[in-house]
């Protein structure tokens, strides 16, 4: 599957990332991953240190799917808004889901990146959410009130307030904190570096198709030919994923982003809060480490990589123009130094989905679709880590792919 096309950023910030053999003859193992994108890393990192052997195989090289494509917005709120997702699934799974997307990002910040030799440019940040006309004033009030509610740090701003983070008005905002901004390329790296040091095997450039799945196992063939047997498989192909399972419950569409040149100045943007907006689809934007701009959205109904490759251009025109709108200080003065457009899944519910298909024993499909891809990513690969060592965990049915909820 074509995943992305242009110029990309994060690569560029890393340059000489530690490269990993291909397989050359037949392995075993206790569990093997399939993908060594950000889902695939998370996955290695959580098996690690439990006595299992483990293989990760990824066709590309790590990161290079769509994990080198993605923005790096780590936000516990979802493109589905609590309140929306409360009215979907009830107060408490959705309230549940939302702290669980919030405990991960903390536990990103407190446990796993203090414990990288790759530093993956973590940082803090508030997020601001705006309403993006008057009739969704009510949209940001009614989450507002909803994330109070759940026991989150939210904060109303009326126009006037919203001014002294950004310099724009809209008829209402909200401020969050507890989201983070991060180099996902570095941060899929060090995960990556981090499970290989505890004797995790990793192997890049060697694509791998299911052979057989049954009581006994998993096997691989590898497409030189070499065969790989497993106890569990962990298939964490990311979009790809739709290629070994289909999962109905998954829609691909196109989303676009772009990185400005370097910025001297960005005084006017208070803490660099990450920006995000109620309209559908909407723009969003965050700084970087050395200063430039990152801007997202104008997400199209389209999965043809051909279709998505031709907007590139007006793309990049209408995210430029949007900075210019937001931050008029830089008429004239931004520029794409990158920019690129991305296939980009989600689920119909809008909830992640951790698959168990019968017709695939012995395996689990790792499918955080969504605008909040390292994040389902962070939990999902906890929640099967501890599955598959036998830990129950009630969280673990909610992200089933045969999920049936019970709404108030
Ligand atoms: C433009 C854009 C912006 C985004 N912004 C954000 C954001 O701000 N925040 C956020 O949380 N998420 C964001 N996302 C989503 C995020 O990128 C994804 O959720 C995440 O990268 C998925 O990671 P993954 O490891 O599942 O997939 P991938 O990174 O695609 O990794 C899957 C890997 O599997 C390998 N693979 C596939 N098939 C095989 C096979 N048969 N054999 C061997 N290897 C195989 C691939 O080569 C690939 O490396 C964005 C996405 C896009 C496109």
């Amino acid at each position: 599957m074509d995943l992305k096309t242009g110029r990309l950023y994060w690569p560029a910030t890393y340059k000489e990332p530690q490269a990993y053999p291909s397989v050359e003859a037949d392995l075993e193992c206790d569990v093997v991953i399939i993908g060594a994108g950000v889902s695939g890393a998370c996955t290695a990192y959580e098996l690690k240190d439990t006595g299992l052997d483990v293989i990760v195989i990824d066709k590309r090289t790590v990161a290079a799917g769509s994990s080198s494509a993605n923005t790096g917005l780590l936000q516990f709120s979802n493109d589905q808004l609590l309140f929306e997702a409360i009215r979907s699934f009830g107060e408490k799974a959705a309230v549940d889901h939302y702290w669980r997307c919030y405990d991960a990002i903390s536990r990103l910040r407190d446990e796993i990146v203090p414990s990288l030799s790759v530093d993956p440019d973590l940082i803090m940040r508030d997020s601001l959410f705006f309403a993006s006309n008057e009739e969704e004033k009510e949209v940001v009030e009614q989450e507002y009130q909803a994330l109070k509610k759940a026991g989150f740090d939210a904060t109303y701003l009326e126009p006037d307030e919203m001014e002294k983070w950004v310099p724009f008005k809209r008829p209402a905002a909200m401020l969050t904190k507890g989201d983070a901004e991060v180099n996902p390329y570095k941060l899929t790296y060090g995960l990556i570096q981090a499970a290989a040091d505890s004797g995790v095997r990793i192997f890049e450039q060697t694509e791998v198709f299911l052979k057989k799945a049954d009581d006994e196992g998993v096997l691989l063939r590898t497409e030189g030919g070499y065969i790989i047997k497993a106890k569990k498989a962990i298939f964490s192909q990311g979009y790809e994923t739709q290629e070994t399972v289909k999962e109905k419950n998954a829609v691909i569409e196109s989303s676009y982003a772009i990185v400005t040149n370097q910025l001297k100045d960005l005084s006017f943007w208070k803490d660099n809060v990450m920006i995000w907006e109620s309209a559908r689809p909407y723009f969003y934007a965050r700084s970087t480490a050395d200063g430039r701009i990152v801007m997202g959205g104008l997400d199209e109904r389209t999965s043809d990589p051909d279709k998505r490759d031709q907007m590139i251009v007006s793309k990049r025109k209408q995210l430029l123009a949007e900075i210019e709108s937001w931050f008029p200080q830089l008429k004239g003065e931004v520029q794409a130094d990158f920019e690129w457009s991305g296939s980009f899944a989600h689920m119909h519910d809008g909830q992640p989905v951790i698959g168990q298909y019968d017709r695939v024993p012995n395996s689990y499909f790792l499918l955080g679709y969504g605008g909040n891809g390292i994040v389902y990513s962070l939990f999902l690969s906890k929640l099967i880590a501890r599955h598959l060592m036998g830990e129950k965990d009630e969280a673990f049915s909610f992200y089933s792919h045969e999920r049936v909820y019970e709404t108030t």
